[in-house]
C-alpha cells in the first residue's frame, strides 16, 4: 500500500472511533514491506483507559501478532521468553550485544502526531519511521493538549505541572541489582 492510502486507513478508524463515540479522532496502523500488520483507533471514552491511544492500541496489537508465541504473564511461564534478539548494528553505541526485535523493522501511520505517551511507546517498540497527518497544533485546537506536555518535559522536575520527587532511591536499587545479577537477562 502506498503512504497515502496508509493515512487515510488511519484516518478511516479515527473517523470511525468519532462515528461510534468510542474515542477522539486518532487512528493508526502499523505497516511492514508495505502492508498492514495492525491497525488501532482511540478508545478512550468506550473503555475509561486514558492510555487507550490509537498508536498504544496499535502497538499491543502487532506485538501480540509478530510474538504469537508470547505467553501471558503467569508464575507457570518463568523463564521463558519466545522474543527474538537481534546483534547490535554494526558501529552503533549500545552497550548491549543483542536486544529483542520488538517491531523493528516496521513503520507506523497515525491520524495525528503521537503524543509524549505514544512517541515513548513507539522508541520502546523500536519502530523505524513515523508518519502522521495532523500535527500537534492541529490537535491542540480541537481542545487536546498534547503539545502542552512536551513543553512540560523541557521543564526541571520541580517546574513540572505534576509532582515528581526521587524518594528513597537505596529502595528500588534491590530490584535493580536483581536484574544486574541475573546472568541471563535479556535486554530489550
Ligand atoms: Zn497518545
Amino acid at each position: 500500500m502506498e503512504p497515502r492510502e496508509l493515512i487515510a486507513e488511519a484516518v478511516r478508524l479515527a473517523t470511525e472511533s468519532v462515528d461510534k463515540g468510542w474515542g477522539g479522532p486518532f487512528g493508526a496502523v502499523i505497516v511492514r514491506d508495505g502492508e498492514i500488520v495492525a491497525r488501532g483507533q482511540n478508545r478512550v471514552l468506550l473503555t475509561g483507559d486514558p492510555t487507550a491511544h490509537a498508536e498504544v492500541e496499535t502497538i499491543r496489537k502487532a506485538a501480540q501478532i509478530l510474538n504469537p508465541e508470547a505467553p501471558s504473564i503467569a508464575e507457570e511461564h518463568q523463564n521463558e521468553s519466545t522474543l527474538e534478539y537481534v546483534p547490535r548494528p554494526e558501529g552503533s553505541p549500545d552497550p548491549v550485544p543483542e536486544r529483542a526485535r520488538m517491531l523493528q523493522g516496521c513503520s507506523i501511520y497515525s491520524s495525528g502526531a503521537p503524543c509524549p505517551m505514544c512517541m515513548s511507546a513507539i522508541y520502546w517498540s523500536r519502530l523505524d519511521a513515523v508518519y502522521f497527518s495532523c500535527g500537534l497544533e492541529d490537535t491542540r485546537r480541537i481542545g487536546f493538549d498534547d503539545a502542552f506536555q512536551y513543553e512540560d518535559f523541557r521543564r526541571p522536575l520541580d517546574q513540572r505541572r505534576i509532582t515528581i520527587r526521587q524518594i528513597y532511591p537505596e529502595l528500588g536499587a534491590g530490584a535493580y541489582e536483581a536484574w544486574s545479577h541475573r546472568v541471563d537477562h535479556h535486554a530489550y
